[in-house]
């Protein structure tokens, strides 16, 4: 059977069912809020307009009754809800705040907005969430926070992350952008930390485009979010703040509009959870078959929400490279509707290691003088150096692949055929041939 890469005919020919969770419902609850002429009922003053209108206030209650927590923030992104938890745990310029290398880039600069100092620690192996052991040996007398990342909706390492916090006094920022839904015994991700976070995204589980929540049960943690989501330096002397720190506002403020359809969605998350859940276990359980595919665990005592369905490849095995394998199996595939701009919903790698964007490398954030960075006599203890987290860095280089086609409206027979793509690609790789395919340099060290 030629391969589709080598001009064969592929296995499927029909784009892959669209991923939309917008409705009816949606739509009438959006036709409201524009009827009522309010679109938004902010003002950034000490008042009973500072948390905003019937819909956000609505959705914040129904978000903490959902997950339950006692405050839920509703903000204008996920981005923005992590610059507001990092602002009021109260960070001082200067302090350090451990990160993860492998996720969305929000989640590592966040402390620069208030001129602390990401410090990358690895990943694990397994789970790809932050490593404990990695994150325990950096942390110094100036490390003030931890920001953890549920990364693909796997919740992280709550008992030892969470006991290494308590050890030295810092707090932990859970980043639950990839994980709404995903659980950790009896408690949501975003409620495991001391401030967790949510993205309402066009690319997320539910979305209204452009959103996000902040969820704490920290009463003076909310009472800061609130404040640096709407304008604090305006609203704390009426207010009758003493503590003035990081007080400095933005506007972060989520519209009625999205607020309205974010309603709507989180009624539908339960739903659409069980639907992706059973197709991963589905497509795990095939999948798995391949010898050189495998297929990451979920962690003990947790539920795994499956923003995206992460496997990891043994270049050895397929003695083709992982690049060239996942080439040829999205040559036999077709991409999704309404994202047919986006190719065929598998790709390689996550994201490259964060700390080797320019930012970075270069130390270049504000001004062109390597503020902050230069002006910390301790700068020459911080590594942004290629090799600073080797796991993190082997998955992006050759190990790890990530698919999309697994989403809540992928069927049986949909699902059937990426199956049968991948079984076509392992069956017939020695088509590859070795000249087109990259390999990482350790693995040819190895052949
Ligand atoms: C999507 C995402 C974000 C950013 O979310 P926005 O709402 O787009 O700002 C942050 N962290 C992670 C892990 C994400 O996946």
């Amino acid at each position: 059977m030629k391969l589709a890469i080598n001009g064969g005919s592929p296995v499927r020919n029909k784009l892959f069912p669209a991923y939309s969770t917008i409705g009816k419902e949606e739509k009438s609850a959006v036709e409201k809020v524009l009827d009522s002429g309010k679109l938004s009922q902010y003002i950034g003053g000490w008042g009973d307009k500072f948390n905003g209108g019937p819909q956000v206030q609505a959705l914040e209650s129904e978000w903490s009754e959902y997950f339950g927590v006692k405050h839920a923030i509703a903000v204008n992104s996920c981005t923005s809800g992590l610059y507001c938890a990092v602002g009021a745990v109260g960070i001082e310029p200067g302090e350090e705040v451990i990160v993860s290398p492998y996720t969305m880039s929000a989640s590592a600069v966040a402390p620069l907005i208030y001129n602390a100092i990401p410090v990358f620690a690895d990943v694990e192996e397994e789970y790809f969430c932050l490593d404990p052991d990695s994150v325990e040996r950096r942390i110094t007398s100036r490390t003030r926070a931890i920001i953890i990342v549920d990364i693909f909706g796997q919740p992280y390492n709550v008992e030892k992350i969470n006991a290494i916090a308590k050890k030295y006094n810092i707090s932990v920022i859970e980043d639950a952008a990839q994980a709404p839904g995903a659980c950790y015994k009896n408690r949501y991700a975003g409620t495991l930390g001391d401030v967790g976070v949510y993205s309402l995204n066009y690319h997320k589980h539910i979305h209204c485009g452009e959103g996000g929540v902040v969820v704490t049960n920290d009463d003076a943690l909310a009472e800061r979010v609130r404040l640096i989501r709407n304008h604090a330096e305006a609203v704390v002397e009426n207010k009758g703040c003493a503590d003035i720190a990081n007080m400095i506002g933005y506007n972060f403020r989520m519209t009625e509009i999205e607020a309205a359809i974010s309603r709507c969605q989180l009624k539908k998350l339960r739903t659409l959870l069980d639907k992706r859940q059973e197709n991963c276990a589905y497509l795990n359980e095939k999948l798995a078959e391949i010898p050189a595919i495998s297929v990451p665990a979920v962690r003990q005592n947790c539920e795994h929400s499956y923003y995206v369905q992460p496997f990891k490849f043994d270049e050895a095995i397929a003695g083709i490279s992982r690049d060239c394998f996942v080439e040829a199996v999205k040559a036999e595939l077709m991409p999704t509707e309404l994202r047919e701009d986006e190719g065929v919903k598998i790709s390689c790698g996550y994201v490259k290691p964060l700390y080797l964007l320019p930012l970075f490398q270069r130390k270049i954030a504000y001004g062109n003088k390597g503020f902050p960075f230069a002006e910390l006599e301790f700068s020459d203890n911080i590594s942004y150096n290629k090799g600073l987290c080797p796991v993190a860095e082997r998955m992006y280089e050759k190990e790890l692949f990530i698919s999309e086609l697994m989403h809540s409206f992928m069927s049986k027979s949909d699902m059937d055929d990426v199956v049968k793509a991948f079984m076509k690609v392992w069956e017939n790789r020695t088509e590859i041939k070795k000249s087109m395919c990259f390999f990482s340099k350790s693995t040819i060290q190895k052949l």
